[in-house]
């Protein structure tokens, strides 16, 4: 018989359970509670919570071969779930980045070969011939993510725009979930542009449904993800492109009211999808749409700070109304060169206006909902994953007001200390 492993984390200054979310997202002023226990004790067995609750509580469960950690003045907290990133890309934009701040319109910068095409032609190339230093790299952002917090991350395809390339993006994801950094997620994003060698749009989302067809026999992907606004794909593409991937058994999400609202977030509704992403130009009617179905709301505030535009999604009339709120990075190249839940959590605050509570809710339980995993990680209860932060702060509304400092102390992974 195999001993079992117990991990004790006593004398938390404040535990944010996140406790009685598991089976549905918290909306309005349910967002605002954080089921906080002070002077708190968790005691987990092998990978799994097995109690949580007030110092008291060790003195039944006394185990003398635990390993105990002393989180006295500390928050601890679920690990960070970053529900929605592109993480896998070769080279980055910082020169494109550059030239911008000097004023060079981004068309003259595509018309360069700049933009999102040339990190498609570097990941083409990467996939194709550099695949050990490809994965390198996407390792050491998976290490700086986990220092961050993030134990658990959605990855995109979308930077290979071919069904061979598509694929091997997916294939790579499954091979990062292997390093055990943090547990990956793959959605397919073969509707992330138009290809430029493509001459029939047609043909390309022919491409897309033999990827979807592909991806879900060989079980590289759990969710089908479309990029529905003007430069990318139409509205009756995305229908399409949707329908056959839900037919096959993805699950749905979707890029929408980025810039433009085409319709998508009232398509997203109709075909059931998880979250719909993005939303800064939602309507009104799409917000009472969302929060009548309780489609889960996606807010990507790095992108609008990144580029500078500041036309940030209306995410207090979205929990106002009832909406669902999750946040995450949308880390990439171009928009979003954000790899900090942290940094996300003090933009969100300040941009969003979002209150500390509403925002912490947003990167834990209803992330996890936003992947279908509300029921195994997000939270602090009994029977759930064993991952959880430590952080080198007193007081949880410390974690926003903190901009751009990391105050994660410690990262519990599967119940093992692994920062
Ligand atoms: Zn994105």
């Amino acid at each position: 018989l195999k001993m079992k492993k117990y991990l004790i984390i006593k004398n938390a200054r404040q535990i944010l359970t996140m406790r009685g979310f598991s089976d549905k997202p918290k909306i309005k002023k349910e967002m605002a509670d954080l089921g906080i226990v002070e002077n708190g004790v968790i005691i987990c067995e092998d990978d799994k919570i097995l109690a949580v609750g007030k110092n008291e509580i060790l003195k039944k469960n006394r185990s003398r071969f635990a390993k105990v950690i002393d989180a006295s003045n500390k928050v601890v907290m679920p690990g960070f779930v970053d529900c929605h990133t592109h993480l896998v890309f070769s080279g980055n934009r910082a020169d494109e980045f550059s030239e911008k701040l000097k004023g060079t319109p981004y068309l003259e910068i595509l018309a360069k070969g700049g933009g999102i095409l040339s990190t498609v032609k570097k990941t083409r190339e990467a996939l194709n011939s550099n695949w050990k230093g490809l994965k390198g790299s996407c390792l050491k952002r998976l290490k700086m993510a986990l220092s961050l917090g993030t134990t658990t991350m959605e990855i995109k395809s979308g930077y290979g725009l071919d069904l061979k390339s598509e694929l091997a993006m997916l294939e790579m994801i499954k091979e990062l979930q292997k390093s055990q950094l943090a547990d990956l997620i793959p959605t397919l994003l073969g509707a992330h542009m138009i290809p430029p060698e493509i001459k029939r749009r047609a043909d390309y989302v022919e491409q897309v449904f033999e990827m979807i067809g592909q991806a879900r026999r060989k079980k590289l992907a759990e969710f089908c993800d479309v990029f529905c606004e003007d430069k990318a794909f139409t509205l009756e593409e995305t229908r399409e492109i949707l329908e056959k991937a839900k037919k096959t058994g993805l699950k749905l999400k979707l890029h929408a009211s980025q810039f433009n609202d085409l319709g998508a977030v009232e398509l997203g509704v109709e075909l059931g999808a998880i979250s719909i992403d993005h939303l800064e130009r939602i309507s009104d009617s799409g917000i009472k749409l969302m929060a009548k179905t309780k489609t889960i709301g996606v807010l990507l505030p790095g992108c609008e700070f990144h580029l500078g535009t500041k036309n940030y999604a209306p995410s207090r009339k979205m929990i106002d109304e009832g909406v669902p709120i999750a946040l995450a990075t949308d880390f990439n190249p171009g928009s979003s060169p954000i790899l900090s839940i942290p940094v996300i959590l003090g933009l969100a605050c300040r941009e969003l206006k979002m209150t500390p509570e509403e925002a912490i809710s947003a990167v834990t339980i209803n992330a996890a909902h936003a992947l279908c995993r509300g029921g195994e990680i997000g939270s602090l209860e009994p029977g759930k994953k064993a991952d959880i932060l430590i952080l080198d702060i007193a007081d949880y509304r410390e974690l926003p007001y903190w901009f751009g400092m990391n105050p994660v102390s410690k990262v519990i992974k599967n119940g093992k200390v692994v920062i």
